[in-house]
């Protein structure tokens, strides 16, 4: 039997993006608006970020910043390296990926598997020269034939959001989408997609849903970088304004505790088959909140980021909700 064009793919590279929307079923019907996440977890590397690597690549290697044979160079939570770290074995380049100590071990494993050169430092404040984002940008001065990623000042990631996430949601949903809600850790994700929504239909709600511990909640809703209470979320939640988020048509900010996050994790899992990451849950409750305050019959799509198997040993561990106070006791959608 003949192929199409989208079943045959030469290299990795091919397959990222394009992802499915699942609208979730019960979750829809209990709020009488229709909740939609956009699968990112099916991606090669497992997560949203496949597609900020491959388009960070693919600019290094247009503007020559990255040649044949070179090293990339990322600081990470973990999530963009991996991605990084499979492209560039793909396309014939080292990774060095620096990641601090607080992360999934699952993740930091991955990314020896994969090959990378990983550097694991203490998870210091940005403020402190040791933080991770600053030791890749050192290597990366110091490495010959290195290319710094940069993922949270390099627009080359928000760009591929632009040009994919977006133009994809709304081939999907068009004059129908309501709303776009997404946590935003470089930016990338929330800015690039709502850039291109907003230019498609100007009345689609964008909103950053933020962790505790994170300053986009008040950035948006107050133009401060106030910052309230802590979160165990990987990957999410920032105190300062990256150049990919800086700019962006963000409309408004809900804000989702951790217990709320983990409530979500179990519901999914348990009601809708989905067996997801910290982000993805959290941006799931916070599109359910949303949506509450929107006509009934709305539109709302979010980000299922990554999946659940690279956090065994934290979100879905017994032990680490026990000692992080956010062992789950719902058995229905009252936490909501
Ligand atoms: N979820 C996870 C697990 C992540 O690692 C990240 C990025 N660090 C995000 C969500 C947020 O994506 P973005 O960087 O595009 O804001």
């Amino acid at each position: 039997m003949a192929s199409s064009i989208s079943d045959v793919t030469t290299g990795i590279a091919g397959t990222i993006g394009n992802t499915p929307h699942i609208v979730l079923p019960k979750l829809s019907a209990a709020i009488g608006r229709t909740i939609v996440g956009k699968a990112e977890f099916l991606n090669p590397g497992g997560s949203v970020k496949d597609r900020a690597a491959l388009g960070i690549i693919t600019d290094a290697e247009r503007s020559g910043r990255l040649q044949p044979g070179g090293t990339i160079v990322e600081g990470t939570a973990g999530t963009t390296g991996i991605a990084l770290a499979l492209l560039a074995n793909a396309r014939g380049y080292a990774s060095i990926i620096v990641v601090p100590d607080d992360q999934s071990p699952e993740k930091i494993a991955m990314l020896t598997t994969y090959g990378a050169d990983v550097r694991v430092v203490p998870a210091v404040p940005f403020t402190n020269p040791e933080n991770y984002y600053h030791v890749a940008r050192r290597i990366a001065e110091e490495t010959p034939g290195a290319a710094w990623s940069d993922q949270f000042n390099n627009t080359a990631n928000r760009n591929a959001h632009y040009t994919t996430t977006g133009p994809e949601i709304w081939k999907a949903f068009g004059a129908s989408l309501t709303a776009f809600i997404a946590a935003a850790g470089t930016g990338g994700t929330l800015a690039g997609t709502s850039l291109y929504l907003k230019e498609r239909n100007a009345n689609v709600r964008t909103v950053v849903c933020d962790p505790y511990g994170s300053s986009l909640y008040s950035h948006v809703r107050c133009g401060t970088l106030d910052v309230e209470g802590e979160s165990n979320a990987e990957g999410i939640g920032i105190k300062r304004i990256t150049d990919n988020f800086a700019g962006a048509p963000v409309d408004d900010a809900i804000r989702i505790d951790d217990r709320t996050m983990v409530e979500m994790a179990d519901w999914l899992l348990r009601e809708e088959g989905l067996y997801l990451g910290g982000s993805a849950s959290l941006n799931v409750a916070g599109a359910a909140r949303f949506a509450r305050t929107l006509p009934p019959g709305s539109t709302v799509v979010t980000i299922l980021c990554d999946g659940g198997d690279r956090y065994r040993s934290k979100l879905w561990n017994p032990a680490w909700r026990a000692e992080n106070d956010c062992t789950p006791h719902a058995t229905d959608l009252s936490f909501l």
